[in-house]
């Protein structure tokens, strides 16, 4: 389902380390920014900071979830990690068929 927008957000990149969440969360930042996926409001949040205070900078809770969707296309990422106990988490497809790639 995914299109040349998203394609190349259509990967599994495992968050093992702060620094990879950092990153995971700058990545979509940018592509919220230039229009290429929107994020989608919970209604039942994990965690109290929003992703435009994480995107901008601000420190995490225990557990970030966030979910995009593809403007072009719909395809769905999720942005989930626990960060408390360090066991990670993962950018990726909710569509486990759209995974291109395990980075
Ligand atoms: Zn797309």
């Amino acid at each position: 389902m995914a299109c040349t927008k998203c394609n190349d957000l259509c990967v599994r990149f495992a968050i093992r380390q702060p620094y990879e969440l950092r990153r995971a969360i700058d990545i979509a930042k940018q592509n919220v920014e230039d229009g290429t996926i929107s994020e989608i409001p919970s209604s039942n949040p994990l965690s109290q900071a929003t992703f435009s205070q994480l995107a901008a900078g601000e420190p995490w809770d225990d557990i970030v979830g966030c979910r995009f969707r593809c403007n072009s296309c719909g395809e769905i990422f999720s942005l989930h990690a626990e960060t408390y106990h360090g066991s990670g988490g993962y950018w990726e497809p909710e569509n486990k068929r759209s995974i291109r790639e395990n980075l």
